[in-house]
């Protein structure tokens, strides 16, 4: 844990109890503060009672008595409407912070120069968070990894000279962070998302590009149009930039050229490793991926070949084209994390002989962006609520099949494939989400993985 002493006699008030809300809480009351800790769900405020946390109404509080207000990141801040909890705080005068927020204060209070890599974007964000860490980790360097990616960053070790705080972080986090400078920060892309909770598009650019404006370095792919601009307008205002693209580079940065990447500096340009065979980051998305922590690696002073044994060895994060196993030539990947097109998208493109497994609670437009990809299709098992509209997206162009079930579904996909004898790959990438037969997307792969783990004749991944 990293007890807040930044606040140590000060009374604050914090909204929302959940994983992150809970640290942040008990990280505060351990430095020394006086914490009245609020939730709409009794069961959290009873749970944080009982880890010693006083919690109170904060409607009815006066809010004169805190010297800020710690709100989490799950919690409407501006958009579609301020939760009543900031609109009192806002009243008040009291200023409304997060606990990316708490952490940037103890680092300047502790360990000013403890190396902080903070890493946004719109998509990526846990693979190249993942990533860098498991780089870093590889080449013997002491690394706290968390923030949005799991962990609070509230429980993780204290920030220090010799440890390396590698932090995703949301726009909703980066949104209560007014003093976010790390020493690097990471910016991948940016897609229209999440609208909902920043108004516009340039809204959304304008907190993203937050994360990077301070920061010592800045890593910043420029693949899409406003993450360019962002790297322009950094550059402009004298931030150290480096570049991350999938196209060429003659600027600083790393770039892939197909699978190579490749690092530019100001002596000219030079591969650094090989994503080839490296079934965790296949893909042109884990390119850009890639190529940002290859950066970030790069200026930690790590070394290529100790950069090529970290990208070897990564594991990968479960959910996301995972490996699970292979029976003969047929190859078995989780893709649940895919709960819309343009997720699934990034799958079909990266492999042939698809056996799909798609279906769940549809999203708007559903399978229509993809058709260009049907011909890649073997045939396809559909499954949960959406698998009438889907199988008349895919109409006589891609053979199909009703299963109802996951389990049906891969049972048939496997048998399908023995039946085959060519290499095929059975893919579960839904591009829906899982709430009509799962609880998340989380359940649904776990339960993929074990109905594949239970197929006679499977080398499991790892194995
Ligand atoms: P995030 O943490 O930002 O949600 P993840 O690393 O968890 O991102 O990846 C989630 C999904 O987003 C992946 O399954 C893939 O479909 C897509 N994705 C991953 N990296 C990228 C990228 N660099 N560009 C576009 N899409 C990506």
């Amino acid at each position: 844990m990293i007890p807040v002493t930044t606040f140590s006699g000060r009374t604050v008030a914090l909204f929302g109890l959940g994983g992150s809300g809970l640290a942040t809480a008990l990280a505060l009351n351990e430095g020394g503060a006086h914490v009245i800790a609020c939730d709409d769900n009794p069961a959290k405020m009873a749970e944080a009672n009982a880890r010693g946390i006083e919690t109170g109404d904060l409607r009815n509080a006066d809010w004169s008595r805190f010297s800020s207000f710690i709100l989490s990141p799950g919690v409407p801040l501006t958009h579609p409407e301020p939760h009543w909890s900031a609109k009192l705080a806002r009243a008040a005068g009291v200023e409304i912070i997060g606990d990316i927020e708490l952490f940037c204060r103890e680092r300047e209070k502790i360990a000013p120069n403890a190396p902080f890599v903070a890493i946004t974007g719109t998509n990526g964000k846990s693979t190249t968070t993942a990533l860098i860490a498991h780089i870093l980790r590889e080449a013997g360097r002491d690394v706290q990894m968390g923030g949005n990616i799991g962990t609070a960053i509230l429980s993780l070790e204290p920030p220090a000279d010799d440890r390396i705080h590698v932090i995703e972080c949301s726009s909703f986090q980066i949104d209560l962070a007014p003093s976010l400078a790390p020493t690097m920060g990471v910016h991948l892309n940016l897609s229209p998302d999440h609208i909902d909770r920043h108004g516009t598009m340039e809204d959304y650019a304008a907190i993203k590009q937050r994360l990077v404006a301070k920061a010592g370095l800045a890593v910043i792919g420029v693949d899409d149009p406003m993450s360019r601009a962002i790297a322009d307008s950094c550059q402009a205002k004298g931030v150290n930039v480096a570049r991350v693209s999938v196209e060429p580079l003659g600027v600083k940065g790393v770039f892939a050229d197909g699978e190579t990447l490749v690092g530019v500096t100001v002596s000219g340009a030079a591969p650094v490793a090989n994503l080839s065979g490296i079934g965790s980051l296949r893909g042109a998305h884990n390119a850009q991926n890639a190529a940002a922590a290859v950066a970030v690696a790069l200026a930690s002073g790590i070394s290529p070949e100790e950069i090529r044994a970290g990208l070897h060895t990564f594991p990968g994060l479960p959910h996301r084209m995972e490996e699970v196993g292979r029976i003969g030539s047929t190859l078995f990947i989780n893709d649940s994390k895919a709960t819309n097109a343009d997720s699934t998208e990034k799958a079909l493109k990266s492999f042939d002989d698809i056996l799909w497994i798609l279906g769940g609670k549809a999203k708007e437009g559903g399978i229509e962006p993809l058709t260009s990809y049907f011909p890649k299709i073997r045939k396809a098992y559909l499954i949960g609520a959406a698998a009438d509209e889907f199988a008349g997206t895919l109409g006589s162009d891609v053979p199909h099949v009703q299963c109802g079930t996951l389990d049906n579904a891969v049972a048939q996909a496997a048998a399908d494939a023995q039946a085959l004898g060519s290499p095929a790959v059975v893919l579960l990438s839904p591009a829906c989400a899982s709430y009509d037969q799962f609880p998340n997307y989380e359940v649904r792969g776990n339960h993929f993985r074990d109905l594949v783990r239970a197929l006679p004749g499977l080398e499991a991944k790892g194995a």
